[in-house]
């Protein structure tokens, strides 16, 4: 147990763009970590939809230690089998043909808005460059995703920005018709907003933008980096639309906690990414593939796929209890283990409260923006846990409705 490092040294040390909470996590194990101090808590957090099969697992353990005997690191002058035996497993196991690989869900994304630049201008001309996204979307913190996420509080203050970004209210048929036109390059969109707080496309909008891309000849971009992986109760999400997507990205839960992003499509998009005209010095490194590769094969597994149908029922059921019992939420939302719930009118804004309050009562939460809290655990989580951390919820509801929000 180390404790000559506390969570005022992140004040001394840290550049202050995050506000981490009080306890310092030093071991995890399953869906339970332990902090500084030996405290228990129950993480229905998941990293961040990440930890898909939760801390120390011991398939992810052994992929990382037999690749790590082996080779580390050699960049993209050569390539490595670990890489190349998890893009054949990505490509059989989705509709892509053809994948790319980076580090993180932003840089993912980043290839994703550059190749439908770069697809657009080559095959049609540099008019066709318009980037259609939506309102609250999140796309990462670089500079060209957080300019096509729909949250305008990331991009102050870091004008001047690149443009040729359309945003529309999600989910409106009837406004990305009328914006539709033959420059744009791609339509992106989240098949359920997760920052933007757990708002499911509707399929109804999906088949539209499917069909309106179609028709002007603009790439359907799916930004899978959070509902992808079996998160949602199917390996990709897109599935459950009805729709393919052109492109497709990935990160969080395919590493399972080691930092991997993917971009996937066609062999013929793929094209207009020609030698030379992007590229990454890890991505796709021996490491991270190895890791991925081993999750993507237990993701895959129908027990687990079946575990996270079981355990989203049992998280929904229970939520539902205690958004009637406190009323401090509203009824459950969203797919798999991606779920959410909106606060009550007296806790708009202040949602990170609740958050608080859960972690002091040993419980591991999320927040997707002000109003919304969300669940996003391991999807091997056993009912045990989920029993345990609804208990521990119930706990903090009662205490919070005792006192309520000042
Ligand atoms: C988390 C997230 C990203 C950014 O991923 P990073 O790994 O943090 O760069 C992009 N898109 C969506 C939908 C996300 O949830």
């Amino acid at each position: 147990m180390s404790t000559s490092v506390t969570r005022q040294t992140f004040d001394e040390v840290m550049v202050p763009n995050y506000s981490p909470a009080d306890v310092i996590p030093v071991r995890g194990l399953g869906s339970r970590w332990w902090d500084q101090q030996g405290r228990e808590y129950v993480d229905f957090a998941g990293g961040i939809a990440v930890t898909v099969l939760g801390h120390a697992n011991p398939v992810m353990i052994k992929a990382l230690d037999e690749q790590a005997q082996k080779l580390w690191h050699l960049s993209n002058v050569v390539t490595n089998e670990p890489a190349l035996k998890l893009a054949q497993r990505l490509t059989e196991l989705t509709f892509a043909e053809r994948v790319f690989f980076c580090n993180s869900g932003g840089e993912a994304n980043e290839a994703a808005f550059k190749l439908a630049r770069r697809w657009g201008s080559t095959n049609f001309g540099p008019q066709k460059h318009t980037i259609i996204a939506f309102d609250n979307a999140f796309h990462g913190r670089t500079l060209f995703t957080v300019c096509v996420g729909g949250q305008p509080k990331y991009t102050q203050g870091f004008e001047p920005l690149p443009g040729g970004i359309q945003h529309l209210p999600f989910n409106d048929v009837a406004a990305l018709e009328a914006a539709m036109n033959d420059q744009v390059c791609a339509v992106v969109m989240e098949p359920i907003q997760g920052e933007g707080g757990l708002i499911p496309a509707t399929p109804e909008f999906a088949q539209a933008a499917r069909a309106l891309c179609d028709k002007h000849k603009a790439l359907l971009v799916f930004d899978e980096v959070q509902t992808g992986n079996g998160r949602t109760g199917t390996l990709y999400a897109y599935e459950q639309l009805g729709v393919t997507p052109d492109v497709m990205t990935t990160a969080k839960g395919l590493g399972g906690g080691f930092p991997i992003g993917a971009m996937l499509t066609t062999a013929e998009i793929a094209k207009a990414l020609a030698f030379g005209t992007h590229g990454s010095t890890y991505g796709g490194n021996p490491l991270a593939c190895a890791v991925a590769g081993a999750v993507l094969e237990e993701v895959c597994k129908p027990e687990l796929i079946a575990n996270v149908q079981a355990r989203s029922q049992q998280l929904k059921g229970g939520l539902a209890e205690l958004s009637t019992r406190h009323g401090l939420f509203g009824p459950p939302r969203g797919n798999g283990l991606l779920v959410g719930v909106t606060v009550a009118d007296s806790w708009r804004g202040k949602a990170k409260a609740i958050v608080n309050a859960a972690l002091a009562e040993g419980l591991w939460l999320l927040v997707a923006g002000p109003d919304v809290l969300r669940f996003a655990p391991a999807l091997n989580i056993t009912q045990t846990d989920i029993d345990d951390g609804l208990q521990r919820l119930d706990r903090v509801l009662a205490l919070l409705a005792a006192a309520p929000s000042s």
